[in-house]
């Protein structure tokens, strides 16, 4: 059993290599719900349906988030009407959406909501995408304009504004499921995903007990950097680590992790990181980190499992 902890589309590219070269083995994808918000009222779970859809193969690739051929008529209609229009959700994505919403609106929990959506798009029979906690928690980010939910400050406000600080709202009172510990207790590989360190990495490993059971668990941990050429590919990680006072580079990332981490896999670009790592007692491990195509992916994925 391989347990991968991971956010959006930087997990889900990788997992759906992990899941090409695994055969038949369990694989839980332990999946950030920070990113979490309501928005017409329902309830948007952005990176464990970025997961689902990609690993069951309806994502669409183009963007990289939502589902393959979808139309945007309905969020046309609602800005007739006046409805705030700056998150995107295709048709056929409000409708998971709106499923999400009438089944936790009824006391189903997350990882079964979650479960139900990912058997209903065909997700293969040894996957679980667990969301990390079946509470509420939200990422916030404070800049000088104030403080906004990570979704504002990511798509309406396009990254514009100065990161002041991150809050992870609620984390405190939230607590990892039962199926994410028994998750991490049983497997024998544990992979960090080439997520965001700050938002998909951090609120799991800010659950209390997560990273205990991490530390305490026999398996080999892994991580795979989400900075190539010390920047990310996409999204507010630079922006996120200089604001928290971080330096923008794998070895930063590696050093949020060093209490854990067994290796550490960069990309070539940034080989001359190798030594640092090694000096915080991780082994590095440098190979082609770009996952262009799946099959990139799946030869990432197959350098991660030989050291399993
Ligand atoms: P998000 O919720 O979509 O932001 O999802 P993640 O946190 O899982 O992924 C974001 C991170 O994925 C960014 O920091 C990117 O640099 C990283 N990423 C995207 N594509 C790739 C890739 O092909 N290789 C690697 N190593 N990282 C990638
Ligand atoms: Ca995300």
């Amino acid at each position: 059993m391989i347990t991968a902890l991971g956010g959006g589309v930087g997990a889900a590219k990788f997992l759906e290599g992990l899941s090409a070269v695994i055969g038949s083995e369990p694989l839980n994808a332990v999946v950030n719900t920070g990113d979490d918000v309501t928005l017409h009222g329902l309830r948007v779970s952005p990176d464990v349906d970025t997961v689902i859809y990609r690993l069951s193969g309806h994502v669409d690739r183009q963007r990289g988030w939502g589902l393959e051929e979808d139309t945007f008529r309905c969020l046309s209609a609602l800005s007739r009407l006046g409805g705030e229009t700056w998150f995107n959700i295709g048709d056929s994505d409000f409708a998971t959406h709106i499923f999400r919403t009438h089944l936790r609106a009824g006391g189903v929990t997350a990882t079964e909501t979650a479960s139900k959506i990912a058997a209903a798009f065909g997700l293969p029979g040894n996957i679980k995408v667990l969301p990390m906690t079946d509470d509420d928690v939200e990422t916030w980010i404070e800049t000088p304009e104030g403080e906004m939910h990570f979704q504002e400050y990511l798509v309406k406000k396009r990254m514009r504004p100065e990161v002041l600080g991150v809050v992870l709202k609620n984390i405190e009172n939230a607590a990892p499921t039962p199926a994410v510990l028994d998750a991490i207790r049983g497997a024998r590989g544990i992979i960090i995903c080439p997520s965001n360190p700050i938002i998909s990495i951090g609120p799991i490993l800010g659950l209390g007990r997560v990273r205990d059971a991490i530390m305490e668990s026999g398996a080999r941990k892994i991580a795979i950097s989400p900075l190539i050429g010390d920047a990310p590919l996409k999204g507010p990680a630079d922006r996120l680590m200089k604001g928290l006072g971080l330096r923008v580079t794998s070895v930063q990332v590696a050093e949020l992790y060093r209490d854990f981490l067994d290796v550490m896999i960069i990309d070539t670009r940034d080989a001359h990181e190798a030594d640092e790592i090694k000096n915080l007692g991780i082994e590095p491990l440098v190979t082609d980190i770009l996952m262009p195509v799946p099959e990139r992916a799946a030869a990432l994925a197959r350098a991660v499992t030989a050291l399993l």
